[in-house]
């Protein structure tokens, strides 16, 4: 609702990385009332320090607290703290949610390749590198990855050219979120019957054990894969919808 030269902001949002940490944030808010769907919205930069505005931890089960719900209650923000023009928030949304989901990808094939390496040394620790399946799951993660990286190559060909990343970015977003999540089933597999092992041969394992869980995540945040594949069917194949 608009208050003068302020908007003054209500309602609540789930799962902010970093909530509890942030001076402020970035908020996508309807503030042409009786507007609908993508019309009508702002992104508005709200400083967290003020009254009416609450960011309380979520406790994962991994024990850690990445996350936070915030919570507006009479939370004000100045009109001139709008990214992008007020009423076109949307737009603003799409353009950093392009970044988020498509400019990262030959960031996380690197990460992604030291992973693998390092699942492979289990494997082998355990003597599991001579399962024939495990074997076959492996080397299809690893097509999987060297997929990933030509694509985040053509990626950043066409930033380098000064295009937009654009709905292809769902494409880059599902490929990276998939092949990881793959990746770390793989790693379970690895373990087989030694799956609550937090050590083997002096490595410790518990990291890996945490990076398998946060891979679960991965095709949620950022945009699910059902979204991510719409996205691509409708408006980079040009799909009835
Ligand atoms: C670990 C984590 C970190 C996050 N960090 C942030 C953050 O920092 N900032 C932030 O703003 N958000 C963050 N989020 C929120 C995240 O962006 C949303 O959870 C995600 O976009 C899914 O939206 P939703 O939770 O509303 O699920 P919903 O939209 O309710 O979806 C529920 C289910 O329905 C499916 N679905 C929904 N719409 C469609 C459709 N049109 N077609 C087919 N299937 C559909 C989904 O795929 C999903 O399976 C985070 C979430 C997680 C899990």
């Amino acid at each position: 609702m608009r208050d003068g030269e302020d908007f003054v902001v209500n309602g609540q949002k789930v799962w902010t990385t970093n909530a509890v940490h942030g001076d402020k944030i970035f908020t996508l808010v309807r503030t042409e009332p009786g507007s609908q769907r993508h019309r009508g919205l702002s992104m508005l930069l709200i400083d967290m320090h003020q009254p009416g505005v609450d960011a309380r931890p979520l406790k994962q089960m991994s024990g850690a607290s990445e996350f936070g719900e915030v919570f507006f209650d009479d939370a004000r923000v100045a009109v001139t703290e709008s990214l992008g023009d007020v009423g076109e928030g949307w737009r603003t949304a799409m353009l950093l949610l392009s970044f988020e989901r498509g400019a990262s990808g030959i960031g996380q094939y690197t990460e992604f390749r030291r992973q693998y390496d390092e699942i492979v040394d289990v494997a082998r620790r355990l003597g599991r590198d001579r399962d024939p399946v495990v074997r076959d799951r492996l080397a299809r993660v690893l097509t999987e990855l060297e997929c990933l990286r030509l694509h985040a190559m053509h990626v950043l060909t066409q930033v380098e050219q000064g295009r937009d990343l654009g709905f292809e970015s769902s494409m880059t977003k599902l490929q990276w979120s998939e092949a990881f999540q793959d990746l770390w089933e793989v790693f379970d597999q690895v373990l087989g019957e030694h799956a609550t092992l937090d050590e083997v041969d002096g490595v410790d394992l518990r990291p890996f054990h945490a990076q398998a869980l946060w891979s679960r995540s991965v095709t949620i945040w950022g945009g699910s894969s059902q979204v991510q594949r719409n996205v691509t069917a409708e408006r980079v194949l040009g799909l009835p919808r």
